[in-house]
């Protein structure tokens, strides 16, 4: 049986973290799965990221359903995303969700894709799926763009696509909402959060050299992105490296004083 203290501690100081770097608003969330049961997973209840302090902050959701278990009572409207995407991908055991204001220009601009600019996004892969809610909307649904519901959960979580060398893992990592954010998915919370950090950090590379390019008479053209062979082997790297700023990361928000973790500093 794995320790779930440490599991927590870990998921109380990426909220910290997330908020920390900027990369979740008070609305935005990650889960990780339970790693002593596949089905259950865990989520902070519906408080900003940098107010969870301890386990009274964090529920336990079915993956099956979204539905709470061990005495949780409530929670997050879109938890769906999380046990949606838990539910298709056995190989993911932790997901963020953001609202980043770096990323969502290009969930509403339908003519810029997302694309890796440097080696530490290389993680975004071939493609960063675009999920237009709208597409799935049934006439009774409140058009809040809310993925509320386990039918819209399945549905965002379809369009990472399916990986044929590997089943249990999506054929990529990340995904935008239109109008509405990102997601992320990776195999632990420290690798979740790199992704997370490094999507936001790639959309202001990106953004800044599509400005730059333009200055200079040229068009989105005139931007050199990471090629399909640079995006693999980055990627490979991206995995391995996570440790290294998760360590840095857990130092700096501590040391903040911005934040409360009951359970003490997660093993690094
Ligand atoms: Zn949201």
């Amino acid at each position: 049986m794995v320790n779930l203290t440490a599991t927590l501690s870990t998921l109380i100081a990426a909220n910290h973290i997330l908020d920390y770097l900027n990369v979740l608003d008070p609305f935005g969330h990650i889960s990780v799965r339970n790693p002593n049961n596949n089905d259950t997973f865990f989520l902070a209840y519906q408080m900003g990221a940098a107010i969870v302090s301890g386990p009274k902050d964090i529920g336990e959701y079915q993956v099956s359903d979204g539905s709470a278990v061990n005495g949780t009572r409530g929670g997050y409207a879109e938890r769906y995303i999380h046990s949606e995407i838990l539910k298709r991908y056995p190989d993911v055991n932790a997901v963020i969700h953001s609202h980043s204001e770096d990323v969502l220009p290009y969930t509403i601009t339908g003519s810029v894709e997302v694309q890796p600019t440097y080696h530490m996004a290389g993680f975004l892969g071939d493609d960063v799926p675009n999920f237009d809610i709208e597409s799935v909307y049934e006439a009774t649904d409140p058009h809040d763009m809310l993925v509320n519901t386990p039918r819209l959960g399945a549905a965002l979580a379809a369009v990472l696509g399916t990986n044929t060398s590997q089943p249990g893992a999506p054929l990529y990592t990340t995904a935008l909402q239109r109008g509405h954010g990102f997601i992320t998915t990776g195999t632990s919370i420290e690798q979740v959060t790199e992704f997370a950090y490094y999507a936001t950090s790639n959309a202001r590379v990106q953004t800044r050299a599509i400005g730059l390019s333009a200055s200079a008479g040229m068009g989105i053209d005139g931007v050199h992105y990471l090629s399909t062979e640079e995006r693999r082997d980055s990627k490979n790297m991206n995995i391995w490296i996570s440790y290294k700023p998760w360590k840095q990361w857990v130092i700096q928000s501590e040391r903040s004083g911005m934040y409360v973790n009951e359970l003490g500093t997660p093993p690094v």
